[in-house]
């Protein structure tokens, strides 16, 4: 597998779901060995553990001063489509949620076309089990025995009768995530719209671009699959990994996984060397 960037420049541009700003998003070629790069207000911010400064509701990244929320489900479709180099220019807080999924930054960027750069992409091959806990919740990652490659299982539960409880398992591979992961969307409680406004959260949410729910029924739109919650749990679960820096060789499990999860497993996992190994 060799590392990858794209072919020329995209523009792409809409409102942002947390802070409800009109950004726009302009990916670029960037040289090999550069790596995910984030560019706004004159800072780079690499993508990497140590540049995550908040988990809450979203990943956000910052560097002296400068942040960058939400970045998730644009660094779900770039890792899934195996981009190793890309330089993010953003003259907003965040990128544009778009319809609440990655399948439209998964196919701009494939349709504007990828070019393969003459090294391999470098892999983290997950030598020990790892299991972050919090009270029923967990997320773990553990060594392939067999076959390599980027496994996840994740289940979720919830009271409200029009999520209840829902898994899904699958190979991170650009088909499997193109099919099965990238149309799923981001979903809110209805009750809890008003809080998180307050907090100065879900300010560009509307029934556009996130499933809303109430009482237990959905509100505004029809599911693209039956268990599209679930299955956007591994968007985000994707997205959040890809800050390991490398494509991941290791099975990912989890009940009720979040953001701060995710980035605790991340640290862990970095935390000893021998938790791991890179190949190239
Ligand atoms: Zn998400």
């Amino acid at each position: 597998m060799k590392a990858k960037s794209i072919r020329q420049s995209i523009t792409i541009s809409g409102i942002t779901l947390h802070r409800g700003e009109f950004a726009t998003l302009k990916l670029q070629p960037i040289d090999i060995g550069s790596g995910i790069i984030f560019y706004k207000s004159g800072v780079k911010i690499a993508l990497n553990y140590k540049n995550v400064v908040d988990t809450t509701m979203a990943t956000t990244i910052g560097l002296n001063g400068v942040v960058i929320h939400t970045i998730e489900h644009l660094m779900s479709a770039v890792y899934s489509l195996g981009i190793t180099d890309l330089l993010i220019e953003l003259d907003s807080s965040e990128p544009p949620i778009l319809d609440g999924s990655s399948l439209e930054f998964f196919k701009i960027i494939q349709n504007n076309g990828i070019i393969e750069h003459n090294i391999n992409r470098k892999i983290i091959k997950i030598k020990k089990e790892i299991i972050i806990k919090d009270d029923s919740r967990f997320v773990s990652i553990s060594p392939n025995n067999i076959n390599s490659g980027f496994f996840i299982d994740s289940t979720i539960s919830f009271s409200n009768k029009a999520i209840g409880i829902q898994s899904f398992n699958l190979e991170v591979t650009p088909e499997n995530y193109l099919r099965e992961i990238a149309p799923a969307r981001t979903f809110g409680f209805l009750s809890e719209f008003e809080n998180l406004k307050n907090r100065g959260l879900a300010l560009g949410a509307n029934y556009e671009n996130v499933i809303v729910i109430g009482d237990d029924k959905i509100l505004n739109t029809e599911l693209r699959f039956e268990n599209e919650f679930v299955r956007h749990k591994i968007l985000d679960v994707i997205g959040d990994l890809s800050i390991l820096g490398y494509k991941i060789d290791g099975n990912y499990k989890s009940f009720a996984s979040s953001h701060t999860l995710n980035y605790a497993l991340i640290k862990s996992i970095l935390s000893n060397p021998k938790n791991y190994e890179i190949e190239n």
